[in-house]
């Protein structure tokens, strides 16, 4: 177990244009295993902050953009060895402040190390543009990607390091310059990574930080000097940011949103992959990943052996302290995620499900609540199978063709995360196609990102811009450059030349 060591709460404060505001106590984060603990205290950023560190991003653009893209790379291998320095401790605050294991904060500040090492050799990578042939001989012309200018950044509780780290990555090596609004469940998170930039010597005005809650989220959103909006969260907050922008000239906005996501135990499955891969889908995180599988679809033939089973292994899953790696998973990250997820809980059981294990919230100090596992037959109508809970929270749904499982899989609005347990490579194949969903997983749990992939999903789950490997894309547009070496003047298509009537 990690020792619990002396922790002094962090001072919040905002960087503008390279300069850290003093620091002001207007909201607390909490350790969410035990809500006595406060991580830090952190300001609301004022509707003038928003807009001074706006216009902070703009000023440091045109400066940055000429930076050679390689340069810019360059920074990142500096922030990179700063990130394996502070491994455990930036793990250890993580796992304070959002309530996940010690051991999974660990790897994602891996995975945020990562992201950070392949922008760097991104660098000198060609995603930069392509060379394309012209229909005129004595032309050539290339393809080059710019960056749009002043990017938001706007990031959920649940991935505070990495995700982050997806979005501004590839902004900021692009050359445009970024505001960066953590979840103000974990601001100290935020504020650690930002001081981390702000060491590997990022210059000011490229990355701004501002501390709030959804509020400031959206007068960032509103401001019209935000080029392109990266949106992490769930899907409500990543509506409104669509409509809002959609009022505002070229404005782009990349939205990875929630999840409904499932796995699939066909009736060839190994069996005891199929269970493990189970647990991790619907608990790992205590089930508070977009990824995490709220619901088992279960080949009929399997599925009393396989309930027993789940079961019976979800019940000896440890949930506790986060800073002892031999718990399985923490806490939900606040009350109010307490209240939704045990209200899921009574729907359910509202709805006439077989409950098989009753997740009941446990402990006084904390927002620990127990896995709840049902049996339900596939019903359209059915709320608890079609919406995200974000915990604990998975239903055992049986099926008796394939066709019937990807029907019941797709009865949902999202299209995130999708696993199948074969040993069929037709079966896999079907699944494949006929299912939605931005990721699929063989004979995996439904969790597990590479930061080299898209990341992202489809329907409620994403407006087609994955994060990570994607985001270049987002955070660029094309120009297509056409250079003539001829002499004289030659068009496509046939085009005449001729000025005046006379020869072309
Ligand atoms: P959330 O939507 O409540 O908050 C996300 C961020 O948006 C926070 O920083 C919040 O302050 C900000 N925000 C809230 N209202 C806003 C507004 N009106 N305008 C602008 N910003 C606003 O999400 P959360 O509870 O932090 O995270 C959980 C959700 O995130 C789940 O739905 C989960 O599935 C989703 N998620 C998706 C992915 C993905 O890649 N698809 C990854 C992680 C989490």
């Amino acid at each position: 177990m990690t020792s619990p060591t002396a922790y002094t709460p962090v001072a919040g404060r905002l960087l503008i244009g390279g300069e850290w505001q003093a620091s002001r106590d207007d909201f607390t984060s909490r350790n969410p295993a035990n809500l006595d603990g406060v991580i830090g205290t952190f300001p609301q950023a004022t509707a003038a902050e928003v807009q001074a560190a706006v216009a902070a991003a703009r000023a440091a653009f045109p400066a940055w953009r000429r930076t050679s893209r390689i340069i810019r790379a360059e920074a990142f291998d500096r922030l990179a060895q700063l990130i394996k320095r502070e491994t455990d401790a930036l793990a250890e605050l993580m796992a304070r402040e959002c309530g996940k294991n010690i051991t999974e904060c660990r790897a994602e500040v891996v995975e945020g190390l990562h992201m950070v090492q392949y922008v760097f050799g991104k660098g000198r990578d060609g995603v930069y543009g392509e060379v394309v042939a012209s229909e005129i001989a004595e032309k050539d012309a290339y393809v080059r990607r710019k960056p749009w200018g002043v990017v938001a950044v706007i990031t959920p509780w649940n991935f505070p390091f990495a995700v982050p780290l997806w979005m501004l990555g590839p902004s900021l090596l692009e050359g445009n310059t970024c505001v960066f609004k953590p979840s103000e469940e974990t601001a100290a998170v935020g504020q650690r990574l930002i001081e981390l930039f702000v060491e590997a010597g990022f210059p000011p005005g490229t990355v701004n930080l501002l501390h709030g809650s959804g509020t400031v989220g959206e007068a960032l959103v509103r401001n019209p000097g935000v080029n392109v909006v990266c949106f992490t969260g769930s899907y409500a907050v990543g509506q409104r940011i669509q409509e809002i922008s959609a009022s505002i000239p070229n404005r782009i906005v990349a939205a990875e949103m929630g999840g409904k996501n499932a796995v699939i135990v066909c009736e060839d499955a190994r069996f005891d992959l199929a269970v493990n891969a189970g647990i991790l889908s619907a608990f790992k995180t205590t089930g508070q990943r977009c990824v995490s599988a709220s619901r088992i679809i279960v080949h009929e033939s399997l599925m009393e052996r396989y309930a027993t089973a789940f079961t019976d292994k979800a019940q000896r899953l440890r949930f506790g302290e986060p800073l002892d790696p031999k718990n399985f998973a923490g806490p939900l990250v606040n009350r109010q995620a307490v209240e939704k997820v045990l209200s899921y809980n009574a729907l359910a059981r509202q709805e006439g499900v077989k409950v098989l294990l009753d997740g009941t919230e446990c402990g006084t100090k904390g927002c620990f609540v127990q896995p709840f596992i049902y049996l339900s037959e596939a019903n359209p109508q059915s709320r608890v199978l079609r919406e995200e809970v974000f915990g604990p929270h998975v239903a055992l749904i049986p099926f008796r063709t394939d066709e019937e499982a990807a029907q019941i899989y797709n009865a949902t609005e999202y299209g995130l995360s999708m696993a199948v347990i074969t040993e069929s490579y037709r079966r896999m194949r079907f699944f494949r196609d006929e299912c939605d969903y931005g990721m699929a997983y063989v004979n995996l749990p439904s969790i597990g990102a590479e930061v080299h992939l898209p990341f992202g999903g489809v329907k409620k789950s994403g407006n087609g811009h994955p994060s990570a490997a994607g985001l270049i894309d987002v955070v660029t547009h094309k120009t297509a450059i056409t250079i003539n070496h001829g002499t004289d003047i030659k068009m496509a298509q046939g085009l005449t030349t001729a000025i005046d009537g006379g020869p072309a």
